[in-house]
């Protein structure tokens, strides 16, 4: 068992992802980009695919067709252009408007805060889903990427082996109220602090409540 005082470790990242760079989909929503189609455009973007590119061509396509009438009249071709630097662009650009026009579709022309909907639609799995309904809807979800899941597996507060069975032991654990924050601050510490080789262990804040789990070598 971890010795993790949640609510002091939850304070500590606070302060120490303050000075740094948000993650993309929180960046994105401070920015404007709200909805619950948006956000899921920027996370189906994000996979395999860097946070500052992601964001740029996020950006980009937005700038060109925010709402799934306007992603689906750009057209997949359209759409590829802009995302051509993303990992799987091509896959990417279809699924993104085959959503787009389900969602025109089916749905009243907005994409609702609905769980198996957004489970419904091509290329989505479990961690945008949940990304998309915290940050966009509120909800509490736990967002489980690769940075919250090396990082809660190296303070042993979860042993899992994939992101899918982090996500259910969090749920266990972790009390709703930071659901959604988790990936918030998660996102930048695991970037720039428990980086993915080498973390930076001796500098840590929350060195004194980490277990180190399968940390060989530090900073
Ligand atoms: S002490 Fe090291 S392994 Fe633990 S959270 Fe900090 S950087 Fe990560």
């Amino acid at each position: 068992m971890s010795s993790i005082h949640i609510p002091t470790l939850f304070r500590r990242l606070r302060k120490a992802v303050e000075p740094l760079p948000k993650a993309a989909m929180f960046e994105l929503h401070d920015e404007g980009y709200t909805t619950a189609f948006e956000q899921l455009v920027a996370c189906i973007i994000s996979i395999r695919t860097r946070d500052e590119a992601m964001i740029q061509m996020a950006r980009a396509l937005f700038g060109r067709a925010r709402t799934p009438a306007e992603i689906a009249a750009l057209g997949i071709a359209d759409v590829d252009a802009v995302i051509t630097a993303s990992a799987f662009h091509q896959a990417k650009s279809r699924q993104i408007v085959e959503i787009a026009r389900r969602v025109r579709d089916g749905h009243g022309g907005g994409l609702p805060c609905d769980r198996e909907v957004l489970l419904s639609l091509p290329g989505v799995g479990p961690k945008c889903a949940n990304l998309v309904l915290g940050v966009a809807c509120g909800e509490a979800r736990i967002g489980v990427d690769i940075h919250v899941h090396r990082v809660t597996n190296r303070w042993g507060y979860v042993r899992a082996a994939t992101p899918e069975k982090t996500m259910a032991q969090l749920e266990q654990k972790l009390a709703k109220r930071y659901w959604i924050e988790i990936n918030r601050l998660l996102v930048p510490f695991g970037k720039h602090v428990c980086t993915g080789r080498l973390p930076k262990c001796s500098t840590c804040p929350v060195l004194d409540m980490c277990e180190q789990v399968g940390v060989t070598e530090h900073r």
